[in-house]
């Protein structure tokens, strides 16, 4: 028996005809990442239903030096959790891992199986007054483990943070199939390393996240989004600081977009309308919330917030959602921003930071250096001004496919794009994470100590490289996954 056959053999005793199975038409649909720039193959597709099982497989996997790639619900942005082409690898999915272990009202916590999509963990948490307090537009489909594992973001990173800042335990599973288990919350607990920290935002190459507890916060009582226009981004960072000093703690979402993709969202949306009579070169959306009635009212305490940026010449134009259906009609429209600009057309997309406070700077240089540079292009950013974070998405010129915009031009796009932020001190991937899209340019812009480094603990935690070989990191070119 070759060594495929003989581990197939096993893992089908292990996991029964539900865990495992080579059938192509239940595999196919798993082998595309979600914005269709990779297809692989896979050995088999492997569904354990519990931890144990993951750890008997990863055991396995180790013996048989079989490489193990890791999904969620396949919405990641980076290509991480799609096979490579050879065939060889087995990709594990969580997703029958789906259970709320646990909720605890009084604790604010909820334990969930590593499988457990995001969406039903809002609507638990609201059903006992409470909320997780992370989104973003693949909620329907992300699952915990997914979410820990590229250090996910969101809207609301503002206030709470990203993934790191929401899970207070980890069990996942090791390389070589041992269980490491730090499900228990510790407000304080200094022995040693965090090594839950380490597996977030680790994609997958460390461990198998498994399960996870999570911090919940109130649920919200009220909330007012305001759209307002402004003839600059500067100014929108300007009303940024005049937001958060005045609104503090109850300020939960500042996003910016150009006049152009607030057209493109309205070209895709035939029932969308503008919020704003009359033109602005940049709007912003911002969100505050109230988690209790207090004595004055948050609508009154909005309208001042406003007024004050109109009196300080911050803003041009405002409205306030006088609705909940009107508040989630704005959302929707910040939230058609990708997919409109994808019906216009072949783009490259990137997801970066720079400091705060130097992101309007950042884009008013980027953009017209970079529609200079490669005449026909047009670039836009928007995004999360609060966190540093913009997409920063170049369209072709009409008339390209994506495929030739990526096999050519667009690289050059990207990889100019990549050494501006580089250059100012920024990070070539915000919140998507490295992946298989990102990884030569890391390679390329990376700090060669921290590459190092990274690489170091690499080697200790999966010596055989068998965890998502291929991505985030390239190991040394005499390693098993170089
Ligand atoms: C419309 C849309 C909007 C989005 N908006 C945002 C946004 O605003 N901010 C943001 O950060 N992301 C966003 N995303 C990206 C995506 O939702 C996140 O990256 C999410 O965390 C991926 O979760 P997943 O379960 O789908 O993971 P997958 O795509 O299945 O996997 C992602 C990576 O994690 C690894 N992985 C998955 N599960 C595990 C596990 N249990 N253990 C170890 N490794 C694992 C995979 O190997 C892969 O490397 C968006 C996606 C979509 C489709």
């Amino acid at each position: 028996m070759d060594t495929p056959a003989a581990f197939l053999e096993e893992a089908a005793a292990l996991l029964g005809p539900r865990g495992l199975t080579q059938d192509p038409d239940l595999v196919e649909p798993w082998l595309t990442d979600w914005r269709g720039r990779y297809h692989g193959a896979a050995l088999a597709l492997a569904s354990p239903a519990s931890t144990d099982e993951v750890a008997a497989l990863v055991k396995l996997c180790a013996r048989h030096g079989v490489a193990i790639v890791p999904q969620g619900g396949n919405s990641g942005m980076s290509g991480g959790a799609t096979p490579d082409e050879s065939g060889s690898q087995l990709l594990l999915s969580l997703r029958r891992m789906n259970s709320l272990r646990r909720l605890d009202v009084a604790g604010r916590q909820a334990v969930c199986d590593a499988g457990f999509i995001l969406e039903n963990l809002h609507n638990a948490a609201e059903a006992q007054g409470l909320r997780f307090p992370l989104t973003l537009g693949g909620k329907g489909s992300a699952t915990i483990g997914g979410l820990i594992s590229t250090n996910a973001g969101g809207t609301q990173v503002i206030r709470h943070g990203s993934m790191r800042a929401l899970v207070l335990g980890i069990e996942a599973v090791l390389a070589d199939g041992t269980v490491f288990d730090a499900l228990t919350p510790l407000k304080k607990d200094n022995r040693g390393f965090d090594l839950k920290q380490l597996l977030i935002g680790s994609e997958g190459t460390l461990g198998i996240v498994t399960a996870a507890t999570l911090r919940l916060v109130p649920a919200v009582a009220d909330r007012i989004v305001v759209w307002a226009g402004m003839p600059d981004l500067h100014i929108a960072r300007a009303l940024l600081l005049h937001c958060e000093d005045i609104a503090g703690d109850s300020l939960e979402g500042f996003e910016v977009l150009q006049a152009t993709s607030l057209r493109a969202v309205l070209d895709h949306l035939p029932d969308a309308r503008a919020p704003l009579q009359g033109e602005h070169a940049w709007h912003v959306l911002i969100e505050v919330v109230a988690e209790r009635d207090e004595a004055d009212s948050l609508q009154d305490r909005v309208e001042a917030m406003i007024a004050s940026a109109f009196d300080a010449g911050l803003i041009e134009d405002a409205v306030l959602s006088a609705n909940e259906s009107q508040a989630r009609a704005f959302w929707l429209l910040r939230d058609s921003i990708a997919p409109a600009e994808r019906a216009k057309g072949a783009a490259v997309q990137h997801d970066v930071s720079v400091p705060v406070e130097k992101m309007p700077a950042f884009v008013h240089h980027a953009v017209p250096l970079v529609e200079a540079e490669f005449p026909g292009v047009h670039a836009l950013a928007f995004g999360h001004l609060g966190d540093g974070n913009v997409h920063f998405h170049v369209l072709a010129p009409a008339g390209i496919s994506q495929r030739d915009y990526d096999s050519d031009l667009g690289a050059r796009v990207s990889a100019r794009v990549h050494d501006l932020v580089t250059e100012w001190g920024g990070s070539i991937s915000a919140e998507h994470g490295i992946g298989r899209s990102k990884r030569a340019e890391l390679e390329r812009l990376g700090d060669p100590v921290s590459l190092a480094m990274m690489r170091q603990v690499k080697r200790a935690l999966d010596p055989a490289g068998i965890l998502n070989p291929g991505k985030l990191l390239t190991l040394a070119p005499d390693r098993a996954n170089a």
